[in-house]
């Protein structure tokens, strides 16, 4: 059973007693982007306050504080994801920047005309248009992997994909839209039989589970902090070493240089190479605050408490609410609940639940080609996360129901 204390845990995010129209806020937008803790917060408030001066530039005793303090949460995300080194850590801006910089890096160093690479139907657009974009310049295919309709992968199809053309695999570890948890160990395994790298988007599915990038053997796993419980702007690559010493610089500038002449630049070590200009290093510290927390809490007692939240108001929706439709029943899922009822607009209905006090998120989720799949424009999505209740969760099934029966 979960083990969390809830009631506790909400003192720590003051924004969740907020108001809005006069209504008690029920956040359920947690996909999107988590709520932060006050320790988070705080964290932010004190770095600008006590340790503000740019990392790794001065011999002045506040640069080499906030440098300490940088580095030292660089330490902490490698310790979260089992990481072999800090060198394969790079902080970016987020889950987007980090996929952008695998495909311009990785592509610039071994991709080549005629090459392949998979993705899957249920990719965010994060996962798509980067690709596309290297298609520009390099005759690309993208080999997409079809699902069923359940939100399953289809790992037949997955594994007659490969080709001696096959160069990389880059496939969501949790959908943000359907909930499916991908089968991540199967899919690397297949992948390295044909030693071909994968790269996991793990925007969601970090939240999912404890993730050991060395037991999984994965090669890239990306996610942003700020559906972490952290700050916004700041992001993680996790590359394995090998990769990242063959790659060149994803950006230009500070930092990510050795010596520069105008006839010759060399290129720091790791993971500045790949950190050009001042880092988002506030935001980093306070990220190690977030991750402190989550763990303190435990992230299986976190995962416990979001899937029995999902349980139950998928029965609860399921049981009260007429020509309900739920995309994404997956036998393994992340707390996300994707729906429509009957034919009622997304936006129409999202319009509606957010004067009655209800945050969630309507619309195509950054996955066009997902809603395409389903012949659908969007759906209501509900999501959940640490401090989000039961009682939220009947509250919010008996809007729906109100609201339904408005149309
Ligand atoms: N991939 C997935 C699966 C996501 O859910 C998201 C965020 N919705 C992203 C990528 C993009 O993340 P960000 O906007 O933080 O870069």
């Amino acid at each position: 059973m979960p083990m969390l204390d809830v009631k506790k845990i909400r003192e720590d995010f003051p924004l969740l007693s907020r108001e809005v129209y006069g209504k008690p806020l029920v956040y359920l937008d947690n996909a999107a982007t988590s709520q932060k803790p006050q320790c988070v917060v705080q964290a932010i408030a004190d770095g600008y306050t006590h340790l503000n001066a740019n990392v790794h530039r001065g011999v002045h005793r506040i640069s080499q504080e906030a440098t300490e303090a940088y580095e030292e949460a660089r330490r902490q995300v490698q310790h979260f994801l089992h990481a072999a080194s800090e060198r394969e850590i790079i902080f970016t801006r987020g889950t987007t920047e980090s996929i952008n910089l695998v495909a311009h890096s990785f592509g610039k160093a071994f991709l080549h005309d005629g090459d392949e690479i998979i993705l899957s139907e249920m990719e965010h657009h994060a996962n798509i248009v980067p690709w596309q974009l290297l298609q520009s310049y390099t005759d690309l295919k993208l080999h997409v992997i079809p699902i069923d309709d359940r939100g399953v992968l289809d790992m037949e199809a997955y594994r007659a994909a490969f080709n001696e053309k096959t160069r990389l695999v880059s496939l969501t570890h949790v959908s943000n839209v359907l909930g499916t948890v991908n089968p991540i160990r199967e899919i690397i395994d297949i992948a390295h039989r044909h030693e071909v790298p994968v790269l996991l988007d793990g925007a969601q599915g970090v939240l999912h589970c404890a993730v050991d990038v060395q037991a999984l053997d994965v090669d890239f796993y990306v996610f942003s902090a700020h559906k972490l419980y952290g700050p916004t702007g700041l992001g993680v690559l996790y590359g394995k070493e090998r990769w990242l010493e063959a790659m060149p610089p994803y950006q230009g500038g500070g930092e990510m240089i050795g010596h520069v002449t105008f006839a010759k630049t060399t290129f720091n070590e790791l993971p500045f190479k790949f950190e050009a200009g001042t880092p988002n290093y506030i935001g980093a510290i306070a990220f190690a605050k977030a991750l402190a927390y989550v763990s303190d809490l435990g992230l299986e007692n976190i995962a416990a408490h979001e899937q029995d939240l999902l349980q139950y108001t998928t029965r609860l929706l399921t049981e009260q609410v007429e020509g309900l439709r739920i995309f994404g029943n997956a036998p393994e899922k992340g707390a996300i609940l994707s729906f429509l009822v009957r034919d009622i607009h997304p936006y129409d209905m999202g319009m509606l639940l957010d004067k009655l006090g209800f945050a969630l998120r309507s619309g195509h989720h950054c996955a066009q080609p997902l809603m395409d799949r389903f012949n659908i424009t969007g759906t209501l999505r509900a999501s959940f996360a640490l401090y989000n209740t039961r009682e939220e969760c009947e509250a919010f099934v008996a809007a729906v129901k109100r609201v339904a029966q408005m149309f």
